[in-house]
């Protein structure tokens, strides 16, 4: 069977600002049709990878391709790819109509065609009866809509949004995530989306990729991003996570047993998610989410780690409780008002074998 031709392909990709490397060897395939989302903290390369996709930034090393042909030395506006901005970037003197049809102007579409394409957009971003007025007139969601219309008006292979929706407020936020995954769907094009906010990238993207240091960590759906994060910075950064070290004592095809301060855990092999299987003495990083704790009757199965109440958090329908072991880890629950534990000062978690997740060490930048 033929290989699927990916809409964006980005091949070893390195870029350096002086002696930074904003971008380490990156290599990614986004298949037609795909909403991937770059997520990760401030600095990590996501709007130099994106640039870099759209012609806007030159890599020292490495491919863009386009839809499989190779784009890597041509300027933006030769790439069949449309970025969107956060701070909108439309043109100020031109109406919203002028706006949307600047791009098929750009690529000679008789006239007739042109408005056809500006009604659909205006339709499909929902705002039929704004066509006449300027930017200045319309609100801040409505500009992005229009922004987004524009992108999309001359047919692109792929979107390229550069945090789109970090200038609005969280109500209008989160309408417009709802709108942009839906107008995603409709057009079926390929949308790459950079975000540093986690809701965003889980809520809305098929594909999440989890940057740091210009490396991408993982890339993967959001269920399994949440639920087998490969490295310890990827659980810590999506979602909260209960990070706990720990060392490897044995290991055969089905089981691993780890030694957790004074306790010994057996857990299931297949828990392990890194790629490089740890050997037996190796320090390693468990993760149990807090929604998988509880510190009620331990079961038989269950694996129990004890410490000290550090902090309660009530956040109205449920309670946070953190506590610290002898050894220093950090273990934190969920209850609800009511369930609250016994106050003594000490506190045991208990939690189900298949409820740890064995991950390994995310490399710091060299
Ligand atoms: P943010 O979420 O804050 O926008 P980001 O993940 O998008 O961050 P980038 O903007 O891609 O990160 O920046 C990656 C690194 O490259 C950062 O250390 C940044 O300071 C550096 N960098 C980006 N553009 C330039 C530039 N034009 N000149 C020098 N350094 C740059």
């Amino acid at each position: 069977m033929a290989d699927i031709v990916p809409a964006i392909e980005a091949r070893n990709i390195i870029k350096s600002f002086g002696a930074a490397r904003a971008i380490d060897n990156v290599s990614l395939r986004v298949n037609s049709g795909v909403f991937l989302t770059l997520l990760g903290p401030s600095g990590c390369g996501k709007s130099t990878l994106l640039r870099t996709i759209a012609g806007f930034s030159m890599p020292d090393c490495g491919q863009i391709l386009v839809a499989g042909t190779d784009v890597t030395r041509l300027p933006p506006h030769l790439r069949p790819v449309n970025m969107v901005f956060q701070d909108y970037a439309l043109f100020p003197h031109m109406t919203v109509r002028q706006n949307i049809g600047f791009g098929c102007e750009m690529k000679a579409m008789v006239k007739p065609e042109i408005a056809r394409r500006v009604d659909a957009m205006l339709e499909l971003i929902r705002l039929p009866n704004v066509g006449d007025r300027e930017p200045a007139a319309l609100s801040g969601g409505q500009r992005q809509r229009i922004a987004l219309a524009r992108a999309l008006a001359p047919d692109p292979v792929s979107l390229l949004l550069d945090e789109p929706l970090g200038a609005l407020d969280l109500k209008l936020r989160l309408e417009l995530q709802r709108e942009l995954r839906s107008i995603q769907r409709s057009t079926g094009k390929t949308f790459i989306f950079v975000t540093h906010d986690q809701d965003e990238a889980m809520s809305m993207s098929d594909l999440v990729a989890v940057m740091k240091d210009g490396r991408v960590e993982q890339l993967d759906t959001p269920q399994a991003i949440y639920a087998r994060p490969a490295t310890d910075f990827v659980a810590g950064f999506v979602g909260a996570a209960n990070l706990i070290t720990a060392r490897l004592l044995k290991r055969d095809k089905t089981h691993v047993l780890l030694e957790v301060e004074a306790n010994q855990w057996l857990v299931p092999a297949n828990r392990i998610t890194t790629s490089i299987t740890p050997e037996v003495g190796d320090e390693v990083t468990l993760m149990v989410r807090p929604e998988d704790v509880d510190a009620g009757k331990a079961r038989d199965c269950d694996l129990s780690i004890s410490g000290r109440v550090s902090h309660q958090t009530f956040l109205g329908g449920r309670i946070h409780i953190g506590c610290e072991t002898p050894a220093g880890n950090q273990i934190m629950m969920e209850t609800r008002p009511g369930q609250v534990p016994a106050a003594d000062g000490l506190l045991t978690f208990n939690f189900r074998p298949e409820a740890v997740v064995v991950l390994s060490r995310s490399k710091d930048a060299q």
